[in-house]
């Protein structure tokens, strides 16, 4: 099994192959979700040596949180820690807005350990940004709650380089979740100020939403949150099926799947130290969990280079 890893400067260590829930109980992301097959994977995920869960008020709303704190009540507490995210506001006409009020945060601080029931949370997130609370006033927010013993560590996501840059202005950003991936490697320069100042950089999307798990054929359609997204579309998405195919010989000479010659590889980037692959089926999180253990040659993180380069 490989080590622990630490998130940022906090006291928090983690499996490097987390959990990503948006498809436990993300009903306003996934249609026709099973909630007991979505808490079948969370406890498959612990019961294989997962420890991290990544959640989020948003998916649901509400009930991913709700889900995955049923089952962390199976298990002892320190066996498990719980990333959870917020920033939303859902508006009487369901509009949504962002609010990185420092009240607000804190609110929403409470209102997720009471849908997690747990008494602190190991990582909290800033969702979103919003467009006018500095963000060093936001983390200190956060920073507050780490003193209470509410939280233990504080994480970012969706912020810009720039935005990082203020939010993390005392030095107490431990995490940044971007979007990251083969498809998308736009967010290296942030990894490289992330690697300078001991943040953990965790991607999001990191199998693009399951094309990089190597499972799609061509011309395949979509009826979820990812049918208006531009991968998705006709002409990319067949270009990227191609793409990912190319990966094959690298899963074959490890004995392994697509999806964890693209997992190894990401851990092999600076700061990027775990990776948060979403499933909804138990065995494709016992899969994703060799990851930690493929070491990839000089040659095939070459060739992966090639395949994906950055665009
Ligand atoms: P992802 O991890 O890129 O892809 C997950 C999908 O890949 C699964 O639903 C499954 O697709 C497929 N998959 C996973 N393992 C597989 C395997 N071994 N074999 C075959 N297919 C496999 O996308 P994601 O779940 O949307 O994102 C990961 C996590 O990131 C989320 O759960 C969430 O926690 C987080 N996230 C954060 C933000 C943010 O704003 N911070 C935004 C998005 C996501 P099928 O559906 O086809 O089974």
């Amino acid at each position: 099994m490989a080590d622990l890893v630490q998130l940022g400067k906090s006291d928090v260590r983690v499996f490097p192959i987390a959990l990503g829930t948006n498809a436990v109980g993300g009903h306003n992301l996934y249609p026709n979700l099973d909630e007991e097959q979505g808490k079948d994977v969370v406890r498959k995920a612990i019961d294989n040596g997962i420890t991290l869960l990544d959640t989020a008020y948003i998916y649901g709303p509400e009930r991913s949180e709700e889900l995955v704190g049923q089952v962390v009540q199976e298990y002892p507490r320190e066996q498990v820690q719980i990333a959870t995210k917020g920033s939303h506001v859902i508006k009487d006409n369901d509009d949504v807005i962002q609010n990185n009020d420092p009240d607000y945060l804190k609110q929403q601080v409470e209102n997720s350990l009471k849908r997690l029931q747990v008494d602190y949370i190991d990582l909290y997130y800033i969702h979103f940004p919003d467009e006018n609370t500095p963000k060093d006033k936001a983390v200190a927010a956060l920073k507050e709650l780490k003193d209470e013993g509410k939280i233990k560590a504080i994480g970012v996501s969706n912020f810009s380089l720039e935005q990082l840059k203020e939010a993390n202005k005392d030095g107490y950003v431990d995490v940044v979740q971007l979007e990251y991936n083969l498809l998308h490697r736009e967010n290296e320069d942030v990894m490289a100020y992330a690697a300078e100042n001991d943040i953990t950089f965790i991607p999001y999307f990191p199998l693009a939403s399951g094309i990089l798990a190597g499972k799609y054929e061509e011309n395949q359609t979509f009826d979820d949150h990812r049918a208006p997204r531009r991968d998705f579309q006709p002409e990319v998405f067949n270009d990227n099926v191609r793409r990912v195919k190319q990966l094959q010989s690298i899963a074959e000479a490890h004995n392994t799947s697509i999806a964890n010659v693209v997992l190894a590889f990401y851990l092999t980037r600076p700061a990027l130290d775990v990776v948060i692959p979403g499933a909804k089926r138990a065995e494709q999180v016992v899969e994703n969990i060799e990851a930690a253990n493929i070491q990839l040659t000089d040659d095939e993180l070459k060739k992966i280079d090639e395949l994906f380069p950055i665009e």
